[in-house]
């Protein structure tokens, strides 16, 4: 029998403990040993740096929807195993990991190594569920003095902070640390690209041992959103965002909540959106409320790509099955090329926002930011003319936008796509750019019904306009005061839409309002285009109010964390 009332020092030279040590060659022997959860579990660090708040963290942290703490004594200063060991871990209301990680590791214990495996050791005796031993320290861990009890499982662990091995050399590592000894493999590693997730996502596919396979890094984050899904052992999650122990680690809340960790399988359908930058993107927050809503077995997650070409070739195997992608800046043009096939609509405007996998594989290309502005402009100018008791189109004609005037400020992706979206619906189209060259290509796709006018006459209030839609960035946060259109110009227009979403009311619709235009908000537009995207996604209606009640909330609660920092 293990003598749990032995100090570390006595063990250390003497202590036996009459089990076997654990081995992987009988890991199929685990009757005596504690069942492997069936899914990912979600694992919160305990960083502490004093041994009060230490007990403290791990208080909260057993609340806070987690299934696993790692206790990171190396974290505790003056920590002293033989007086703080077994206070810490009889305090533990969750099962736990001892993790006591050396400097040489990117840890902070930087003390003598006999006692630190030692400490790991008397861990194990004294009735650890799990301890983490460093691969490196592998062969001297398991040669010294005790032997770990059956009870007690071993994580081999690796960490590299810079960069991530290919596919068939973390293939290899995992087979050694698994003949090392590991009952778990853990193999963390930097991704300078989010092929390198791929290449740690393949690590899950038929593993020797249970494995923890994750990407740091935001480029690498899909392999912790998505752990349960794809079968690894656990992922690690932060109790705030301040607490985050490795980086692109997202908090307990966001992996619960968002991204439904717990409810993740193998059958659940993925989606992302692609774009660089992309941590700020809301794609994810609304899709998923969609998805929960409505019962759909799918989850999305921001996907922060360098070069789409590349992503999507890494990602090809069908084992990754992701069904759909929302693209944003700066890949829209590139989706585009890459599409197999495309929708006339998103051809012509040069620009695909949502691409679907087929059933052979390859993806089409859409474009949804088009239909969904010029439909709530539509609509807006529907309601004003209805409220003024007037047609709201002229005879014969299918939309409001006939034969109307419509400029657009920018050419980039969103002017593209209302111009072209303005066209077809037969407005006389007048486009304005910083950079004219832009707006002169834009209006030689778009043939005789657009018009080129100069950046400076529609500023000093030379251009009149049954509409005037803003595609610009100009009065997007933080640069809140700016405006595309001067104050004493924009009671030239009828009706003013913004595709600027943050702020809903940006300085150009205020402006418009006290001029008495019909004013259209931008988050009409990304409400717009992500319930067409949603349809394409599932099949199914979106609930367009919780979309948009969701989104109008994020949006507030940032204004007002934004005001609270200022
Ligand atoms: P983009 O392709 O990069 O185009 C940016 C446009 O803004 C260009 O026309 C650019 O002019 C102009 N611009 C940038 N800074 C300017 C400045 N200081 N003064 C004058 N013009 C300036 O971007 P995009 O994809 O079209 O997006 C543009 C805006 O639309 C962004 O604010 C984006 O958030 C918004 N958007 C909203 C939705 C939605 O769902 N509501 C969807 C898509 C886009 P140059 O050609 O001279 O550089």
């Amino acid at each position: 029998m293990a003598d749990n009332s032995l100090g570390v020092s006595h063990f250390l030279t003497k202590a036996r403990v009459e089990c076997r040590a654990i081995s992987l060659n009988d890991a199929t022997s685990t009757s005596t040993t504690m069942k492997l959860p069936d899914r990912s579990l979600v694992a919160t660090s305990i960083t502490a740096t004093s041994f009060e708040a230490f007990m403290d963290e791990m208080t909260v942290a057993s609340t806070t929807g987690a299934d696993i703490l790692e206790l990171r004594l190396d974290f505790i200063q003056d920590f002293d195993t033989e007086r703080d060991l077994k206070r810490i871990m009889s305090h533990s209301r969750l099962p736990y990991i001892v993790t006591y990680r050396p400097k040489w590791e990117w840890g902070n214990y930087n003390g003598e190594e006999a006692t630190r495996l030692a400490t790991l050791k008397y861990a194990a005796m004294l009735g650890a569920p799990f301890i983490d031993v460093e691969f490196k320290a592998a062969d001297t861990f398991f040669a010294s003095a005790g032997e770990v009890p059956v009870t007690c499982k071993v994580i081999l662990s690796a960490h590299d902070f810079n960069l991530t091995p290919s596919a068939s050399e973390l293939k290899d590592q995992a087979y050694k640390m698994y003949q090392a000894g590991a009952d778990i493999v853990k193999i963390a590693a930097m991704a300078t690209d989010i092929t390198d997730a791929a290449s740690m996502l393949s690590l899950l596919q038929d593993p020797a041992a249970p494995t923890i396979s994750l990407s740091m890094g935001e480029k690498g984050q899909i392999t912790r959103l998505l752990s349960n899904k794809f079968g690894g052992f656990l992922t690690f999650a932060a109790l705030s965002p301040e607490k985050a122990s490795a980086p692109g680690q997202p908090t307990i809340q966001q992996l619960n909540t968002l991204f439904k960790f717990k409810h993740q399988s193998q059958a659940t359908k993925l989606f992302g959106i692609i774009g660089n930058p992309v941590s700020h993107s809301r794609s994810p927050l609304i899709h998923n409320t969609a998805f929960q809503d409505i019962g759909f077995d799918g989850v999305y997650v921001p996907l922060l790509v360098d070069d789409l070409s590349a992503f999507l070739d890494a990602f090809k195997d069908p084992q990754y099955g992701f069904s759909g992608f929302s693209v944003t800046i700066p890949h829209k043009e590139a989706a585009l090329k890459l599409a197999s096939s495309v929708d006339p609509l998103a051809a012509q405007i040069g620009a695909v926002n949502t691409l679907i996998r087929q059933s052979d594989g390859t993806f089409k290309g859409y474009n949804t930011d088009c239909s969904a502005a010029i439909g709530a402009i539509e609509k807006q100018m529907i309601r004003a003319a209805y409220a003024r008791g007037e047609p709201a189109s002229a005879e014969g004609s299918v939309s409001p936008l006939w034969g109307k005037t419509f400029l657009v400020l920018g050419a980039g992706g969103a002017g593209r796509a209302l111009a072209f979206g303005a066209a077809s619906r037969g407005a006389r189209v007048l486009i304005t750019n910083r950079s004219r060259d832009r707006a002169e290509a834009l209006a030689a796709g778009l043939g005789p019904s657009a018009t080129v006018v100069d950046w400076e006459a529609v500023q000093q209030g030379e251009v009149r306009a049954d509409v005037c839609a803003n595609s610009t960035s100009l009065g997007m946060s933080p640069r809140i005061e700016e405006t595309p259109i001067p104050r004493s110009a924009v009671g030239n227009f009828g009706l003013v839409f913004d595709s600027v979403y943050t702020p809903v009311w940006t300085r150009l619709l205020l402006d418009a309002r006290d001029a008495g235009c019909e004013v259209v908000d931008g988050l009409q537009m990304f409400v717009g285009q992500a319930a067409q995207q949603f349809r394409l996604f599932t099949g199914h209606e979106p609930p367009l109010e919780l979309m948009q009640e969701t989104l109008m909330a994020a949006i507030s609660a940032a204004s007002v964390d934004h005001e609270e920092k200022k």
